[in-house]
């Protein structure tokens, strides 16, 4: 389904992420990610951390956003409610980051630093921007994801094919090497994306970029019907039959 970018009226807990503040039920289920050029890290949801920290690590590109974040100036999740209000914050879900927050106040002033096309990759990917509000103040740090889980899994697919690698490419795997349990990175998620998104029938893979338990016995399941050898482990063969090598 298309994610509407402006329906405040529905929470994180009604797009399926559990609960937020006060029962933070994310909290048990995070993932830190760091973007590359910085090495500033922010904590969210598992199931939003390849696309998180694509777009974080996009956002500094040269060749991408360009836009420099600041260590100790972003952050992701937080059980809080919104300030002032007993209405949780998006932060108690893990599904929203603040980036560069000094440069960009929550104000009435405009003062911000984020750069236009920055804002759009990320309201692309399904996040909406604090610097869209309505009301005089904007809170122009502030990016949340409004999607479901299962948009999230989409749109790290899409992002991972779009914005991973410049020219857009498709990251591709080691040269030689072979995917297996206690692999981690970019190439075992758009692994994990392929499988859901064209074996859906005995694929639901969290997108997460770690080779676990549950990826082994898909792999093997994909190898089994398709004739490879079921050694639950993704080399050249395997990755070519699913368009990754
Ligand atoms: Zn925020």
């Amino acid at each position: 389904m298309a994610i509407n970018l402006y329906d405040y009226a529905h929470t994180a807990a009604d797009r399926g992420w559990g609960s937020g503040w006060p029962r933070c039920s994310g909290g048990s289920d995070l993932a830190t990610v760091t973007a590359d050029r910085s090495g500033t890290r922010v904590s969210v949801r598992k199931g939003l951390s390849v696309l998180v920290d694509t777009l974080l690590d996009w956002t500094e590109r040269p060749d991408g956003g360009n836009y420099l974040l600041k260590p100790g100036q972003c952050g992701g999740y937080n059980c809080r409610p919104i300030a002032g209000t007993r209405t949780p914050s998006n932060h108690s879900w893990a599904v929203a980051v603040d980036l560069n927050w000094n440069d960009n106040p929550y104000t009435s002033t405009g003062r911000h630093t984020i750069p236009t096309q920055v804002a759009a990759v990320w309201k692309h990917y399904g996040f909406a921007w604090g610097g869209d509000y309505k009301g005089a103040r904007k809170d122009w740090m502030h990016f949340e994801f409004m999607g479901t889980p299962a948009d999230a899994v989409e749109k790290s697919r899409l992002a991972l094919t779009h914005l991973a690698a410049p020219g857009g490419a498709q990251p591709s795997p080691p040269a030689g090497g072979a995917l297996a349990r206690g692999s981690s990175g970019p190439v075992v998620a758009a692994m994990q994306a392929r499988l859901n998104r064209d074996y859906p029938a005995y694929s639901t893979l969290t997108v997460d970029g770690a080779f676990g338990a549950a990826t082994e016995a898909v792999v093997r399941e994909f190898q089994r019907r398709a004739g490879l050898a079921e050694d639950g482990v993704a080399g050249p063969a395997t990755l070519a039959a699913l368009h990754l090598a």
